[in-house]
């Protein structure tokens, strides 16, 4: 007998486990949360950047975040500033957000257990139910929201470890000029050898400055890639004027793109541990969400029809395939070329990606740049035509 028996049970408290709790336990049967650290976002994974027209489809409050409306890009020798009307862009303070997404999970019913780092899962010998560390937790079905690791299918033996990945750092700091407004995106060996450089306003006296680096295509360290530039206020950061660190915050992203699948027997993988994140700046918060509602109202029809077989979970991978795997294709086409560009490549890019409207550009940005909107902008600068930038953006997106 095991000490606690659920129906669903969900490993880690992100934002995608919390959103599978959420839409499972709504559907009216016994769910629970486990979570290693203490407490929900114990440790900051992420730089919470994500955009407002989605967050608002989740009910996350406007108190949870800060507004950009401005963004600027910088390389080894240009920088260019895309100002807009309005804000598309948000910065999340990440532990009141996924605090409230948790909560939402908890005010249905759902128990969370701090405190429990999954080692283990096993299938029982009938098939029929999942047993988590040693016999502590069963369940019928299992929600793999562990993030990068992927403990539950890797305990499982149904994925391996990602191989190519972004490992980044940042410093939330105090900073004496901030534009709250206004982030500021750095490209070039300068910032980072392979990925790109930020500094996220979280406020008016806060802002968040990371690096982000992909492996295996570098091999430098992260930290200390974050501490030099820091040290030498490379570009904007100078800027900033006396920076003080208050927190760091580190973690790793896949970027393989979606190879791996994502419902198997009694199992469905959500979040990272999917691996859907969008490529194009690594951000995944939106999709963990979204795509984590789905998966847990999945589950609890699956826990209804009393059918947890792959067949039937599939249709979780289904929804997602359906709605972003085109663009996450995409967005991997135009990183995979960012990634090979040179100092003096990335200045005439920006060149290019200077001729997008705020809208234009966080369309694109977050892969909702279509046919249409190439069509457009070409229409408008027509001498963009000809740049590899507009090439490939054509063909991605045709
Ligand atoms: C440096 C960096 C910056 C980023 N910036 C952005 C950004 O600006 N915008 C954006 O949208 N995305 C960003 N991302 C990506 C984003 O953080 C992820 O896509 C998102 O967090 C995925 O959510 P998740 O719930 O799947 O996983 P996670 O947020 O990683 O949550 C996993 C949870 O599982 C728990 N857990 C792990 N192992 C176990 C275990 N064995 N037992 C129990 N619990 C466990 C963890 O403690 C954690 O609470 C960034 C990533 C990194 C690394």
């Amino acid at each position: 007998m095991s000490e606690f028996s659920y129906d669903i049970i969900v490993v880690g408290s992100g934002p995608a486990g919390s959103s599978a709790a959420y839409s499972a336990v709504s559907n009216d049967i016994k769910v629970a949360i486990l979570e290693k650290e203490p407490c929900v976002a114990n440790s900051v994974r992420t730089s919470g950047v994500t955009w407002i027209d989605d967050i608002k489809k989740f009910s996350i409050p406007e108190k949870f975040y800060n507004k950009i409306k401005n963004y600027s890009f910088h390389s080894h020798n240009n920088k260019i500033l895309i100002k807009g009307d309005t804000p598309f862009a948000a910065v999340l303070d990440v532990r009141k957000t996924y605090n409230f997404l948790a909560q939402r999970a908890v005010d249905r019913g759902a128990d969370l257990f701090t405190n429990n780092n999954v080692t283990k899962v096993q299938l029982n010998k009938d098939q029929k139910l999942i047993n988590i560390n040693q016999n502590k937790f069963t369940s019928k079905m299992v929600i793999d929201a562990s993030g990068f690791r992927s403990v539950v299918a890797r305990s499982l033996g149904l994925v391996k470890q990602w191989r190519v990945f972004g490992t980044g750092a940042e410093y939330e700091s105090y900073a004496e000029n901030i534009v709250p407004d206004t982030w500021s995106l750095m490209v070039g060996t300068k910032y980072s050898p392979s990925g790109y450089a930020w500094i996220f306003p979280v406020n008016k006296h806060v802002v968040r400055i990371g690096v982000g680096i992909t492996r295996p295509y570098s091999v430098i360290n992260q930290i200390n890639q974050l501490n030099k530039i820091i040290k030498n206020k490379v570009g904007p950061i100078k800027d900033l004027g006396k920076i003080n660190p208050i927190e760091l915050h580190y973690g790793l992203i896949p970027n393989d793109g979606p190879i791996r699948n994502t419902a198997y027997d009694n199992v469905l993988l959500v979040g990272d541990s999917a691996g859907y994140s969008n490529p194009l700046v690594l951000e995944g918060i939106r999709y963990a969400i979204k795509f984590g509602l789905i998966a847990g109202d999945i589950a609890s029809k699956a826990i209804a029809a009393e059918n947890y077989s792959k067949n039937f979970l599939s249709e979780y991978e289904k929804q997602w395939k359906k709605s972003i795997y085109k663009k996450i294709i995409s967005s991997y086409m135009i990183q995979k070329r960012w990634l090979k560009l040179n100092d003096n490549e990335w200045d005439d890019e920006l060149n290019i990606i200077k001729n997008l409207t705020a809208c234009e550009l966080i369309n694109f940005m977050k892969s909702d740049f279509g046919l249409i909107d190439a069509m457009k902008f070409i229409t408008k600068n027509p001498h963009v035509a000809v740049s590899n930038f507009f090439k490939i953006l054509h063909k991605t997106f045709s």
